[in-house]
């Protein structure tokens, strides 16, 4: 990068949107006032090029929205409306200022979305690999902040939306490139994993609810998801196959591959989390007026912190990133 101040100012917004922001980009650090009745909730996530995203699947805006995405959904799945967010950027000499610039444009297509303000960061140089690391703040009524480790036994597991496409767009993005040919179905999948949608509307029905959820977001598939709830809870979950929600996409492949994907895929971003049961239909209603997905994908039970899976009459242990030994119930 030639001048970094140069770029520093080609990225500062010319508009906010928050009227508790006090100083944003410019100073040592921004400043914004707090609030009396809300709870402040922050978050930081790290992706690095190669690791976390490549640039033969990804465009560079497309890493920038999908990087604030990662820390958006971390936002939703604690109930909270996000406020601001701040980004570091470690940029080899393998990236040009026009990709790094297009980088802002992605995250500030999802900021706009969201009323949210970029209030600072870091640029630094480094060797090899991209590094972006973008830290979000959010705010959450007293109180109403959602947690992993409530789940009980008797409890409903639910999830906001489809499972699995983001995984099986990636295998199409392995098969196909960056530039591939999608038919319609295909493209659907593609964007699946290219620009998530992270689920704060459906995060502030179940935190407005004002029930006993627990909720976590899907960035690592059903499976691992699961397990974190379970082990935060220390109760059993059981997830049966059949009422996972699939998209009519992926209908033309099989079972094993939907299964795989759902279970182990990861990054669709929907949230998944518990209620109790007698909550459901309540819960359910809130998310059909305003034409959002809240589908029960399984149970909770007594027993020890574990994921099980139900189909037909078999019953497998899920385990974060696989299945493990067949075992009938008794
Ligand atoms: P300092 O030396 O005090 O850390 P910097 O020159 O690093 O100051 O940053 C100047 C201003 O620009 C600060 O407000 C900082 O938050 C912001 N900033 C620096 N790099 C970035 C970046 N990559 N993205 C967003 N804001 C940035
Ligand atoms: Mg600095």
């Amino acid at each position: 990068m030639e001048d970094e101040f140069a770029f520093i100012s080609k990225i500062t917004p010319d508009q906010t949107h928050q009227s508790s922001l006090v100083y944003g980009i410019g100073d040592d650090a921004a400043v914004y006032r707090g609030s009396s009745n809300m709870d402040e909730v922050v978050c930081v996530d790290t992706m690095v090029e190669g690791i976390h995203f490549r640039r033969d699947t990804l465009t560079p805006f497309q890493i920038g929205k999908k990087g604030l995405t990662i820390n958006v959904s971390d936002l939703a799945a604690m109930g909270a409306i996000p406020f601001y967010y701040l980004v570091s950027v470690a940029v080899p000499p393998s990236w040009t200022e026009e990709e790094l610039t297009e980088i802002y444009k992605g995250m500030d297509e999802l900021a706009k979305q969201y009323n949210m303000d970029l209030i600072g960061g870091d640029t630094v140089s480094i060797d090899e690999s991209l590094v972006l690391t973008v830290t979000v703040i959010g705010r959450v009524e007293q109180g109403k902040a959602l947690y992993r480790s409530v789940a009980k036994a008797g409890d409903q597991v639910f999830v906001t939306g489809y499972v699995g496409k983001s995984a099986a767009g990636l295998d199409l993005l392995f098969e196909k490139g960056l530039n591939g040919e999608f038919n319609e179905k295909e493209q659907f999948l593609v964007n699946a994993h290219q620009v998530p949608i992270p689920h704060i509307a459906e995060g502030r029905i179940l935190a407005d609810s004002n029930k006993r959820i627990s909720l976590n977001d899907v960035s690592d598939g059903v499976a691992s998801e699961a397990n974190e709830l379970a082990k935060a809870s220390d109760a059993k979950f059981v997830i049966e196959a059949v009422e996972l929600p699939i998209h009519e996409s992926m209908r033309s492949y099989s079972r094993d591959k939907q299964l795989k994907w759902a279970l182990f895929g990861g990054e669709d971003f929907v949230l998944i989390g518990t209620v109790p049961k007698e909550h459901v239909n309540e819960i359910a209603d809130e998310f059909q007026k305003k034409d959002l997905l809240f589908k029960v994908i399984g149970f909770v039970e007594e027993g020890p912190a574990s994921v099980y899976l139900k189909e037909s009459d078999q019953f497998k242990r899920l385990e974060k990133h696989g299945y493990n030994h067949f075992q009938k119930r008794g």
